[in-house]
């Protein structure tokens, strides 16, 4: 007979691991007991050493769906004598490094009893057990427990409480345990008039939706806009009232039938779809009129599958088969969450408000996937997937934070070995942003317990992450301020989600960031690792002229990169371009001699070739040139590619004036847009290959990483992985984190703990 004392961390708590542990230690016939601390689980079990040693494998191997285990330890002493197994009440006392877990989508066996006209649950939008339902969005403190979360408000009902008291139930202490008796209500607005409520107000919202109604609607983590996505009015009122002409809505179908009328599906994007974690897949279109109006610029439709109760009863037999989901949020504003100022905010676009009286502790909003190179590649990192941390390949030497760039922003916060990378917040431009990222920030901070001594940021002075950086610094003298070059960051993303020790080849892709010599970069080849990178090759600097107005408009760089290449004398330059900008580019090529700032943007590049194809002279959403570019590219199968020259120098030079007077010629010859664009694409790629060889060659630096913006672009990303596997690299890339700048916060983070002291 022996005692053990077993501590587990992850994800444990409010995931039925304490009734799993209850029926193992009863298979095992062992007796002790478990608890929830503020770490994890401590469980004490006594029995013969065989017996316990099978227990502790059971719990490793026989995990409920939700529960993660990131460390365990097991200690032997002598037995007490238990009488039986028992479940004691949390301890409150000691640090807090317990996990949370993310939202998760409603359960088959929750899905039956929704669906069940006898259970007493039957059509009860908030329905949750302890295998699925909401979690980080409900939770304010830990441990995870009802009265720290935003359904301490409703008071359990004589049947709810039993179950919730129960072992043998499946909603054993499921922290969101409700029923229509005691339990969160939805009702339906028209302005401030209630029109329906309860179930009648779902009913009435989905008959409103068929009739081609705009209805916001309230989910888990947020807002949601909502429209039937096949009726084109009601779409393109949206488009309309929202001020969003051409940026993709993503949309939500019933189930993969419903999906794959209008797009390819996959086996593994079904498994994706329909996971637990419920992201927006980004599928393949089939060729559908009905969709124009969805993505009209792109081959791809962001597709979700309900993931609350709630929104399976949006989609009743007979009913719409597809709606548009879009995140209740003004351009650039984040995801609304509280009732009073979604309808303020929402009134001009929304004819009704499917609100409920459930707060949400934590926005979030969905997440986003696309399969690439056979595996699921995070685009966007919220609901599903946030809070769960990274583990990191060491200890950080101290807590840490780092605050992000702007576009895209999440903030990182590292204590040990976990990074707790924020839920995506959004573009960090607006004050509604900034006071999401400050309160978010905070909260986070106070759930795991993480107070920093060392902040990272970005070098550019004017984000507001920056700002937010030397606020901290200001308010406690002691903290350690340390700035982080943005591509840098980048490259040290992939280093900490692949957890690489050695040296690496970064190769960093991007839109914008601030260089550490004054100009700007985004096309930049990186050796080292987090402790120091040399900059090793970049394209090429170009003026940008106009400044900022370049990003938004990519005739600007069009113009930018011809003047490279043939010189002032415009009787040189492609005629249709001319033609079309005569009046502006005169003007541009005077800009361009008075030295604007310059920049080595690969994204840049993308929206000069675009616009010098015809593809895109303005955007109304952030890299729509490149991603129109893309899916021209996507259409042709070419396998010829545009020149790039390398210029032998330190750091090397790739040259895109060849490149730009191919293209050129090609245009003059009436070669089709897909080619050129699939042969620029091309091109390039194979250019970022020699450039990782050539310096192979000088350092012996055999591993690349791949990170930033423009490796969102899945052909791009592909096909530089084909050259650079043919060349014999080991090729990584963000998988995990996003590739655009939701990953900067991670690489500051690490790239911070390296050179701290
Ligand atoms: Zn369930
Ligand atoms: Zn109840
Ligand atoms: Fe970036």
């Amino acid at each position: 007979m022996v005692r053990a004392k077993i501590r587990l961390e992850g994800v444990v708590q409010g995931v039925g691991f304490r009734p799993f542990v209850h029926r193992l230690s009863r298979e095992h016939g062992l007796n002790g007991f478990i608890v929830n601390t503020s770490s994890g689980v401590d469980i004490e079990v006594e029995g013969a050493r065989a017996r316990i040693d099978r227990f502790y494998r059971g719990l490793a191997e026989r995990l409920p769906p939700l529960a993660r285990i990131t460390s365990r330890s097991i200690q032997f002493c002598s037995p007490v004598g238990f009488k039986d197994f028992s479940i004691r009440e949390s301890r409150r006392s000691g640090e807090k490094t317990a996990l949370v877990s993310p939202d998760i989508g409603t359960c088959d066996t929750c899905l039956r009893e929704l669906s069940d006209p006898d259970d007493r649950r039957y059509r009860y939008p908030f329905i949750n057990c302890t295998d699925c339902g909401p979690r980080f969005s409900i939770i304010e403190g830990l441990p995870y427990d009802r009265p720290l979360t935003t359904m301490k408000k409703f008071r359990m009902c004589p049947r709810c409480r039993k179950e919730y008291e129960d072992i043998r139930s499946r909603r054993y202490h499921a922290q969101p345990n409700a029923c229509p008796v005691c339990g969160p209500r939805v009702t339906l607005l028209k302005g401030a008039r209630r029109i329906a409520q309860e179930d009648g107000a779902v009913r009435k919202a989905v008959s409103l939706l068929a009739q081609g109604a705009i209805v916001a609607v309230k989910g888990i983590g947020g807002f949601h806009i909502a429209c039937d996505a096949l009726n084109d009015a009601a779409v393109g009122k949206l488009r309309a009232r929202k001020h969003r002409p051409s940026k993709p809505f993503a949309v939500m179908a019933p189930d993969a039938e419903a999906v794959r009328r209008f797009c390819r599906l996959s086996i593994l994007e079904e498994q994706l779809l329909l996971g637990p974690e419920r992201p927006i897949v980004l599928l393949r279109k089939k060729d559908n009129p009905a969709l124009s109006r969805l993505s009209p610029d792109n081959n791809y439709l962001g597709v979700m599958a309900p993931y609350a109760p709630l929104h399976h009863l949006l989609f009743p037999a007979g009913g719409s088969r597809l709606l548009v989901m879009t995140s209740a949020n003004e351009a650039d504003e984040p995801v609304e969450t509280q009732e009073a100022e979604a309808l303020r905010r929402l009134d001009g676009i929304c004819d009704y408000f499917l609100v409920n009286d459930r707060p949400i502790a934590n926005r979030c909003d969905d997440s986003i996937v696309q399969v690439m190179d056979g595996t699921a590649v995070v685009l966007r990192r919220g609901r599903g997937y946030s809070p769960f941390p990274f583990l990191l390949e060491r200890e950080m030497k101290k807590p840490v934070l780092a605050c992000g760039a702007e576009l895209k922003s999440t903030f990182c916060l590292c204590k040990g070995r976990s990074a707790f990378l924020s839920q995506y917040i959004g573009d960090l431009k607006t004050q509604g942003t900034y006071s999401f990222y400050k309160e978010a920030e905070e909260k986070l901070s106070r759930l795991f317990c993480v107070s920093p001594r060392l902040i990272a940021c970005d070098l550019h002075p004017d984000y507001l992450s920056t700002r937010y950086a030397q606020e901290r610094k200001r308010r406690t003298p002691s903290l350690k301020l340390i700035g982080v070059q943005h591509h840098e960051a980048h490259a040290a993303s992939v280093i900490a989600e692949h957890r690489i020790s050695g040296n690496v080849i970064g190769v960093c892709f991007d839109g914008i960031g601030y260089g550490t010599d004054g100009s700007i970069w985004g096309g930049e080849f990186f050796t080292g690792n987090t402790g120091g990178f040399e900059r090793a090759a970049a394209l090429e600097d170009m003026p940008m002229p106009g400044g900022d107005k370049a990003t938004a408009e990519p005739y600007r760089m069009a113009a930018s990169y011809l003047l490279s290449a043939f010189g002032p004398g415009i009787a040189k330059w492609p005629r249709g371009f001319v033609r079309k900008h005569r009046d502006t580019i005169v003007p541009l090529i005077q800009v361009c001699r008075h030295g604007p700032a310059r920049t080595s943007s690969c994204g840049r590049l993308f929206d000069a070739v675009s616009s010098l194809l015809g593809i895109c002279d303005i955007i109304t959403y952030e890299a729509q040139a490149a991603v129109r570019l893309q899916m021209a590219a996507e259409r042709s199968s070419s396998s010829c590619a545009y020149p790039f020259s390398i210029i032998k120098a330190r750091p090397m030079r790739i040259n895109a004036a060849e490149m730009i007077r191919a293209l050129a010629a090609d245009l003059s010859r009436g070669t089709d847009v897909p080619v050129c664009a699939r042969k620029f694409h091309n091109g390039l790629a194979g250019v970022t290959a020699r450039v990782c060889a050539a310096i192979r060659t000088r350092t012996g630096i055999n591993t690349v990483c791949l990170s930033g913006g423009v490796f969102q672009n899945r052909l791009f990303l592909e096909t530089t992985l084909s050259m650079l596997r043919k060349k014999k690299f080991e090729v990584h890339y963000n998988q995990l984190v996003p590739t655009n700048d939701g990953a900067v916060a991670l690489g500051q983070a690490v790239i911070a703990n390296a050179r701290s002291k």
